[in-house]
């Protein structure tokens, strides 16, 4: 056992309550917390965020794994696994969840088919967030994310205003702008949500490079081109 139920003696390690008697619930839990890791550390390696800033999370049956709140991501060890449910009790674990529970809950209530949300402050994107009100679709990769990227109004970090304006802003689509702050993106997997979150910056950096050239604006796709792509999107990569 490497990790305690929250409200343990002192987080002393003991049985989580939900995985006594099922003997794959631990190993999954703990193979999700180690890819949570790695994914976080990841945001920080590739530059999409600068020390604690950011949050992941994945879903494993009605748990939900979250970085603990200002911890460096690199000090994450198995028994720091942190865990609430639906509703945002604490299930697992003594450190605090992340500020921004309320956006990822809300992601997982909206969507049942959401297993994982990275949340990031990429530089790109939040330059895109300053400037306008959506994305404009200069990459057929703009399908990947269901649509023009949106832009949520500006409301304090970690507050259920934030999550409400980041749904809205979701709506179709697997990820959003939050102004003045950062990104949220959502998959099926942590793997997906994070190339999302990649992709999302690719295509910020893009447009803030091409709309930078004096005299000259983007051209755009147009939404027959979108469409066109969302299908062939569908058959990308290896059959099977
Ligand atoms: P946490 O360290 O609480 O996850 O906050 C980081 C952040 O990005 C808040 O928006
Ligand atoms: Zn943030």
């Amino acid at each position: 056992m490497t990790y305690s139920r929250a409200g343990g003696a002192e987080g002393a390690a003991e049985p989580a309550r939900e995985t006594a008697g099922d003997p794959t619930a631990e190993p999954a839990l703990e193979a999700a917390w180690a890819e949570l890791v790695a994914t976080a550390r990841r945001t920080v390696a590739d530059g999409l965020v600068v020390g604690t800033s950011g949050n992941v999370s994945v879903r494993v049956g009605d748990t939900v794994l979250v970085t603990p709140s200002g911890v460096s991501y690199d000090r994450l060890a198995p028994h720091d696994m942190t865990g609430v449910d639906l509703d945002g009790r604490q299930v697992l674990g003594t450190l605090v969840p992340t500020s921004e529970l309320p956006m990822h809950l809300a992601v997982y209530r909206a969507d049942p088919g959401a297993r994982a949300v990275v949340h990031t402050h990429a530089v790109h994107a939040t330059a895109v967030s300053l400037l306008v009100p959506e994305l404009p679709p200069v990459h057929y990769m703009t399908a990947a994310l269901g649509g023009p990227v949106r832009v949520a109004p500006y409301a304090a970090y970690g507050t259920d205003e934030l999550a409400r304006g980041m749904l809205d802003a979701l709506a179709g689509r697997t990820g959003c702008l939050l102004r003045n702050h950062g990104t949220i993106t959502y998959g099926a997997s942590l793997d997906q949500a994070y190339d999302r979150t990649a992709q999302l910056e690719w295509m910020c950096r893009l447009w803030l490079t091409a709309s930078s050239v004096p005299g000259h604006s983007p051209s755009l796709l147009t939404p027959a081109q979108l469409t066109e792509a969302t299908e062939r999107l569908r058959g990308y990569g290896q059959r099977g």
